[in-house]
């Protein structure tokens, strides 16, 4: 384990090479961007000695005037101690020119879970897929959590695919905003995502685990609902709303979905950051060991025409003696 760390969490050392020579001496970009972030743009490439594809993401290394090189390889070296999960994004080598720095990441094909999320039902998730999906999401951030760090953004355009059709594995990407909590950390500073950061950040108390733990309450409900719970018409309402922990759990949301499912959002969508399930606990809980409809859920359109031929399998019902 790299021992440098700042009073901020951030690792800085690291120990991928950090290539001088041009990328495109090893690379050629192919077809469109892939995504952007506000200081990234990710696109595809193929590695010309072996024809294999990657994603690369070009980091500027001045934003707004300040050097962020020191975030970069917090970055990369939160994507080396998580190497060993398949569900986070590997990482293949690193170049550096004099304005930015390239991370050669494995390539998530699928894109985003942001696209299923607000889809219409034919494209959106059904609740067997959310929960094979949640069950991926949940160990990968055990897997962080054990090596004490925080992924503080996590939200459906972070969560990639390998592939859309079949529906894939998930790979977490964007370690931007990753922190180490060992030691006597304490991370006040960071914002993430308005609709996705938990109740704590608002407040500018501790960040912990637990923070992830909220984030990914909102992401389960999202993929479930195809609503965001907190957005609000502006920042300020969402703000108040997460505060509140201000939550619809009606059943016209939650049209089609299971209760176990609703409970599981429960668990995590708690306002005391102690009292909120862990990823261990989470990977416990029946839901996940339930096994859910596989039709979609009907909150975007009325009754479909599309029925799934596998929806007469009986697979509606609960096997987890703790649901009965
Ligand atoms: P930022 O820190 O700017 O948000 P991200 O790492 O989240 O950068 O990348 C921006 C977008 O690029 C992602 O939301 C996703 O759409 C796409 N992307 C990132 N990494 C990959 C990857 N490994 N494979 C495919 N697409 C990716
Ligand atoms: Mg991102």
């Amino acid at each position: 384990m790299p021992a440098a760390m700042n009073k901020n969490g951030m690792v800085t050392e690291i120990h991928t090479r950090i290539r001088k020579e041009p990328f495109t001496a090893n690379y050629e970009l192919v077809g469109r961007e892939l995504g952007r972030g506000k200081f990234a743009v990710v696109k595809k490439c193929v590695e010309k000695a072996t024809g294999k594809q990657f994603a690369a993401k070009f980091l500027r290394k001045r934003r707004k005037g300040a050097d962020c090189r020191v975030d970069i390889l917090n970055e990369i070296a939160v994507l080396e101690s998580a190497k060993e999960s398949p569900y986070v994004v590997g990482l293949h080598e690193v170049y550096e020119t004099n304005s930015e720095i390239v991370l050669v990441l494995e390539c998530a094909a699928g894109g985003e879970i942001f696209n299923q999320c607000v889809a219409d039902n034919d494209e959106a998730f059904t609740e067997k897929d959310v929960v094979r999906l949640a069950k991926q999401i949940l160990t990968g951030v055990a897997f962080l959590h054990q090596n004490n760090v925080v992924h503080l953004d996590l939200k459906p355009q972070n969560i990639l695919l390998t592939s859309v059709r079949p529906l894939g594995d998930i790979r977490i990407v964007d370690f931007g905003l990753s922190r180490r909590m060992d030691s006597v950390t304490e991370v006040r500073e960071i914002l993430g995502t308005p609709e996705y950061v938990a109740p704590e950040i608002l407040n500018y108390e501790p960040i912990s685990t637990a923070t992830d733990m909220w984030s990914i309450g909102v992401l389960i409900y999202v993929m479930l609902t195809g609503e965001s719970p907190f957005l609000g018409d502006d920042k300020q309402e969402t703000f108040l709303n997460i505060s509140q922990v201000n939550v619809d759990y009606s059943q016209e949301t939650f049209e089609e979905v299971s209760s176990l499912a609703v409970d599981f959002i429960k668990s995590l969508l708690v306002k005391n950051p102690r009292k909120r399930a862990t990823a261990e606990e989470c990977l416990n809980h029946p839901w996940l060991n339930s096994h859910p409809h596989s039709h979609p859920h009907l909150h975007t359109r009325a009754a479909s025409s599309l029925d799934e031929p596998e929806t007469s399998q009986s697979e509606s019902e609960p096997e987890s003696p703790a649901s009965s």
